[in-house]
């Protein structure tokens, strides 16, 4: 791909968690992020925060106030799990941690934007997040997949990366249709499609397709792309910055 500069990634809880423990992959992906940061400007939306928490204090999820205490405590063990792994690879990271309200107004994203401006030039990660621990309802992205479509359009990234559990968006859900076929392209999301309920893959995960649809749109209609893969296979990921689509999505407006 051309003209990609600054790269947001977003890693889904079913990624990074297999069956409550953290998986290999964190390893993978840090490795991967800290090899592009030598030659791109790398943001990381990463979920699992209540997973993380969950395996200290196994709350029961359902009640908000636990979700969001869970929250709290699984954040700093979060980030000291990509903090020790980025630091095998010399490269540092920051915690940043939004709600929507940092965002609703052109004064405030400015704000926000210089700061992660001055964390890209000196190729800081930042490690993004909701901060949701004491938020109301109101001022919530309501899931990282939407955060991370706003942190791509609103501070400046030229494509979006979601690391998913699934190895694309398909025509139906792959989970429940052995028959389900693989979209390569999407070029146009029918509004009837962001309409389904929400269909998360993980108990601790909150999007589901639907969520990944909508970050998707919101960039189409910005005309900024959206690539849907598999975290396992990050290999996909740097063939399409080469310019080699062989397999996930993307989600791009073709010029004609
Ligand atoms: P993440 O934790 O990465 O955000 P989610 O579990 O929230 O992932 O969402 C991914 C899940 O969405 C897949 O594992 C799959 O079960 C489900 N899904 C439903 N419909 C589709 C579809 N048409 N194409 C791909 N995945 C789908």
């Amino acid at each position: 791909m051309k003209n990609i500069k600054r790269i947001v990634f977003k890693v889904g809880t079913s990624t990074l968690y297999e069956n409550g423990v953290l998986s290999e992959r964190m390893d993978k992906i840090v490795e991967f992020l800290s090899n592009l940061n030598k030659n791109y400007e790398i943001l990381l939306v990463s979920s699992g925060a209540v997973g993380a928490g969950y395996t200290k204090c196994p709350l029961d999820k359902t009640f908000l106030e636990n979700k969001q205490a869970l929250a709290a405590i699984g954040q700093p063990l979060l980030m000291r799990e990509y903090k020790e792994r980025f630091h095998k690879f010399n490269v540092n990271v920051a915690q940043v941690l939004l709600t929507a309200a940092d965002l609703d107004s052109r004064k405030r994203t400015e704000y926000a934007k210089k700061m992660i401006n001055v964390l890209l030039k000196n190729k800081v990660i930042p490690i993004i997040n909701e901060n949701d621990s004491v938020s109301v309802k109101e001022i919530l992205f309501g899931d990282n997949d939407q955060l991370s479509a706003y942190v791509t359009y609103y501070f400046g990234a030229d494509l979006l990366v979601m690391l998913s559990d699934i190895d694309a968006f398909y025509d139906e859900n792959p989970k429940t249709n052995k028959n389900a076929k693989p979209i390569n392209i999407v070029e146009e999301i029918d509004d009837e499609l962001l309409e389904q309920e929400c269909n998360p893959n993980d108990t601790f995960a909150t999007g589901g397709i639907v969520t990944k649809l909508k970050a998707a749109k919101f960039l189409m209609d910005r005309k900024i792309p959206m690539y849907l893969t598999n975290g396992a296979n990050l290999e996909r990921v740097q063939e399409l910055l080469e310019g080699k689509q062989t397999n996930g999505t993307l989600f791009m407006k073709v010029n004609k």
